[in-house]
């Protein structure tokens, strides 16, 4: 915690809590289970996706307001946007009559690609949200099955861990993961600040005591700021997609990329319904059937967002038009 929730309170300020985490580390999952548990429900829940589309809105049904802030990380690209829509919800809290009915909290859910830290900061040197908004929390989502690979290679995963006050631990309850007792105590090495705890599907869970277990040694990754940044590429595909083929295309996708490809998600309409994809590095979950959209908002059927870096945006559309028989789709 960076300040005391009694001050905050006090001093009528909203709190802030920022969600962050690397891409397919839980963050979603995690939040739907506090706001159905009842933990944010007073809360004004902003997602990012840094694509221009986003999915995770359909998944977050449960908080009482919520806005997506779409097409642009809100670390970089989309800042200006954060602030904005921050300084917007702060007006019109301002404009509320009653004291009691006041908007008390923010969540920030942020993309799997930003940094906390300069969210912060824009936060923090802005003139106006200085006096409306307190940031209280930072809390991360680290993988249980993947974070220690991430660690190694990814200088932006290091900056996460580093900068949060909460690391949850997602996906504790995977089987034979010998790997966990070392990356709770890497954790604990990279930010002994932090309160560290486990989760199973947003559910708290406990953690393996990582005390006799010494933590990862992490390559330096100073000279690593030279590689490509990740970027995020939206397929379309029309009509109804042929899953079989589609799961071909996506393994082999994985198979031969699965270094530079670090998310495929989205959702797909196919005979068996509306079936939510997810891939985290070259590990693809199994599909979540969704609900029948309610007012027509099927807008975002059919897409499927892959990021990564070191192809073009290009190739991969081709290459899935040509193996999944979408060549009639794939417009933009
Ligand atoms: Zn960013």
């Amino acid at each position: 915690m960076r300040n005391a929730d009694r001050a905050e309170l006090a001093d009528g300020r909203i709190r802030l809590t920022v969600l962050g985490g690397f891409l397919g580390s839980g963050k979603t999952t995690w939040l739907r289970h506090q706001l159905y548990a009842g933990l944010y429900e007073d809360a004004f829940v902003i997602v990012n996706e840094a694509a221009e589309t986003s999915v995770d809105d359909v998944l977050l049904a449960h908080s009482s307001t919520l806005a997506v802030l779409a097409g642009g990380c809100a670390c970089c690209t989309a800042q200006t946007a954060l602030i904005s829509l921050l300084r917007k919800i702060c007006d019109e809290r301002t404009r509320t009559d009653s004291r009691e009915k006041r908007l008390a909290r923010i969540v920030l859910e942020t993309s799997g690609l930003a940094d906390p830290r300069p969210i912060v900061a824009a936060i923090q040197s802005d003139p106006v949200l200085v006096n409306h908004i307190v940031v209280s929390e930072i809390v991360v989502t680290v993988d249980a099955l993947h974070a220690l690979a991430q660690l190694r290679s990814e200088p932006l995963g290091r900056r996460q861990i580093e900068c949060a006050d909460r690391l949850v631990v997602t996906k504790v309850d995977a089987p034979a993961n010998e790997g966990l007792a070392r990356l709770i105590a890497t954790l604990g090495f990279l930010n002994p600040g932090a309160a560290l705890s486990g989760a199973v599907k947003g559910v708290s869970s406990e953690l393996p005591a990582a005390l006799t277990v010494e933590p990862e040694s992490l390559p330096d990754l100073d000279g690593e700021t030279e590689r490509p940044a990740l970027f995020p590429t939206k397929l379309r595909i029309d009509g109804p997609i042929d899953w079989i083929a589609f799961s071909v295309w996506l393994s082999a996708l994985l198979h031969a990329r699965g270094g530079d490809v670090v998310r495929v998600k989205g959702v797909a309409r196919t005979p068996a319904g509306r079936l939510l994809l997810q891939s985290v590095r070259t590990v693809v979950q199994s599909p979540e059937i969704l609900p029948e959209p309610k007012d027509d908002d099927d807008r975002e059927d059919n897409t499927i967002v892959v990021i990564g870096r070191g192809y073009r945006a290009e190739d991969l559309q081709r290459s899935l038009a040509r193996f999944a028989g979408a060549s009639q789709g794939n417009r933009d």
